[in-house]
């Protein structure tokens, strides 16, 4: 079978299994795959010394100049920016403060996030010793909130975008630029898995964060422990000298220099690329999938983007009250049962649970549509 010759012979010595990666960019199934001269980037700068401080401040600029930013720092991916971006809003670039962490007591150590955009990843966030300040209810924050908790205990005002997170009745990114600026403080932003579109590698800046978070391994196709700070100067060296491959708060968050300029790399591919036939090859692929089970009743199944919940094509089935065949779950639970293994996405982000079944297609390698159009079909037949 095609699925097995193909196996790369380190992965049939691991007796690992083959997987369709239909579910976005997850880490858990592997993130993204790499184009190939992003590899051999890596491969070449892995025969030669060179200084580490020297490479990460060279990185640095030639990110900041693709992004129109003041500065930039490769980090170990998203979630390791979280804590580079909370401990430089701590210490500035104070050797005294850089040292105490995670000890954060007679600093400036509060960050106020809006109650709808805590997430898993926030805890990361408190790694240096900054406590969460909370505003607003579940779907809605005021203006007047944002004002009152802000004090001389603020150390930065923190805003994450993200499908659920912009939704009407929450402030704004530029919403809670205004107030924080007003007080001196800086706004941080978390945009780790909102790309492509690559119009949002520009746009917080933009709109007047301070520091933006994003993750290399995700749309860009970079390594998978990387990721991107971009931002003010001040707060972008700050974050670097808590870094690795200085001995503070950052350490455990090493940068190779392979993967310093792979993500360099990477980076540089992804914007070469053409976004509207990237988008056009996504929707081809997502059409393939819907038109093998369009025609089986009690489905819908139809091709979706939009500018919030789906910002690429996606293939989503929805289930209608009609439909006599297996559930949503059984469905997905059989597909990662097979061989290849397929993971699917469940539901839409926002707006709650919902049994249907969605197919991000960034991740399909060419062919695999099939596959997977194949095996839906099979398993929603039963
Ligand atoms: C994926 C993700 C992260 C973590 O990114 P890594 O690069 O995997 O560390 C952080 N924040 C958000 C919103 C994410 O989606």
């Amino acid at each position: 079978m095609a699925a097995e010759q193909s196996m790369p012979s380190i992965y049939q010595h691991l007796g690992m299994t083959r997987i369709i990666h239909g579910a976005g960019t997850t880490t858990r199934y592997g993130g993204s795959l790499m184009r190939p001269e992003t590899i051999e980037t890596m491969r070449e700068a892995s025969q030669m010394f060179v200084n580490i401080d020297d490479l990460n401040a060279a990185a640095g600029e030639a990110i900041a100049n693709m992004l129109g930013a003041e500065a930039a720092l490769v980090t170990a991916g998203a979630a390791s920016g979280l804590v580079l971006q909370s401990a430089a809003c701590l210490t500035g670039d104070d050797p005294g403060k850089i040292a105490k962490l995670p000890n954060a007591e007679g600093m400036r150590n509060e960050i106020v996030i809006q109650r709808a955009h805590r997430f898993p990843y926030d805890q990361t966030l408190c790694i240096p010793g900054a406590k969460l300040v909370e505003i607003g209810l579940g779907r809605r924050t005021e203006m007047t909130e944002l004002k009152a908790a802000i004090t001389d205990k603020t150390a930065a005002v923190f805003y994450l975008h993200s499908p659920f997170t912009s939704l009407p009745g929450l402030l704004t990114l530029p919403q809670m630029v205004e107030v924080a600026h007003a007080h001196d403080v800086p706004v941080i932003v978390d945009a780790a898995s909102m790309l492509p579109p690559r119009e949002h590698l520009f746009r917080h800046l933009k709109e007047g964060a301070d520091i933006v978070n994003f993750s290399g391994g995700k749309g860009i196709r970079g390594p998978q422990s990387t990721g991107i700070l971009a931002g003010r100067r001040d707060l972008i060296r700050a974050a670097t000298l808590n870094a690795s491959p200085n001995q503070a708060i950052g350490r455990p968050s090493k940068t190779s220099k392979e993967e310093i300029v792979g993500l360099v790399k990477a980076l540089e591919l992804f914007l070469a690329e053409d976004e509207e036939a990237e988008m056009n090859r996504y929707a081809e692929v997502c059409t393939h999938i819907v038109d093998a089970v369009r025609d089986m009743p009690g489905l819908r199944a139809v091709v979706e983007q939009d500018p919030v919940n789906r910002v690429i094509p996606h293939a989503v089935i929805y289930f209608e009250s009609s439909w006599q065949g297996p559930s949503g779950n059984t469905v997905r639970d059989a597909l990662a049962a097979g061989n290849p293994c397929i993971y699917v996405q469940q539901g839409t982000v926002q707006g709650g649970y919902f049994d249907e079944i969605a197919i991000d297609p960034i991740n399909l390698q060419p062919g695999e549509e099939e596959i997977v159009a194949t095996r839906l079909r099979e398993e929603l037949s039963r």
